[in-house]
């Protein structure tokens, strides 16, 4: 088995959208790490995600707002020889991906995030009214930096 590292805008973006989930790494100012797992919506190179207007994460972010985002498409097991144990593989595709978070307060454009992350996961239109896009907190974040490996490729590919 081999890994593949991909550059392909387009397989990096095909790997998140087979997501449903990313894993938002922060790093307080003492250096204590948090990961949240977190819905997300993606366009253009950059990650929408939201959230209540307190906790943890948004007082970690206060400090230090920058994150790293990893995705994975579901793990498939796969090996070469079922008797070895190190012929076995998870067949997996995963992006990085490095940025600042920033949030957004105007209210359209809360709404247009909110759009492109149901989009993730549903394919119609939903109405945000207004209490419920003043309560949420938008973050936005521009990928400054992203890699893409895909796992448990078979060797001749
Ligand atoms: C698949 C999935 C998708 C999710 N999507 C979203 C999303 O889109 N938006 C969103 O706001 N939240 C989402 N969550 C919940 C998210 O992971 C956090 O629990 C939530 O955002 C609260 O984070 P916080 O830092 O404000 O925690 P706080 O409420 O401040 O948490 C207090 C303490 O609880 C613990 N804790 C917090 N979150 C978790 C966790 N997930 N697992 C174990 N312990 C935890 C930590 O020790 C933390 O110190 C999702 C969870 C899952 C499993």
């Amino acid at each position: 088995m081999k890994k593949l590292i991909h550059s392909d805008p387009e397989i990096i973006e095909s790997v998140i959208r087979a997501c449903s989930v990313c894993f938002v790494g922060m790093a307080d100012t003492d250096g204590t790490p948090y990961v949240l797992p977190m819905s997300f919506g993606y366009r253009d190179g950059v990650v929408y995600l939201h959230s209540s207007q307190e906790g943890r994460s948004i007082s970690i972010l206060e400090r230090n707002p920058r994150v790293c985002i990893t995705f994975c498409t579901d793990p498939q097991l796969t090996f070469q020889h079922p008797e070895v144990a190190c012929s076995y593989s998870v067949r997996s595709r995963s992006v990085i991906g490095w940025g600042i978070v920033t949030y957004e307060e105007d209210p359209e454009k809360k709404r247009d995030a909110l759009k492109v992350l149901m989009r993730q996961y549903a394919d119609q239109n939903f109405h945000y009214n207004d209490p419920a896009v003043r309560n949420v907190k938008i973050w936005v974040v521009p990928l400054t930096e992203m890699t893409c490996k895909e796992f448990g490729v078979q060797s001749g590919r």
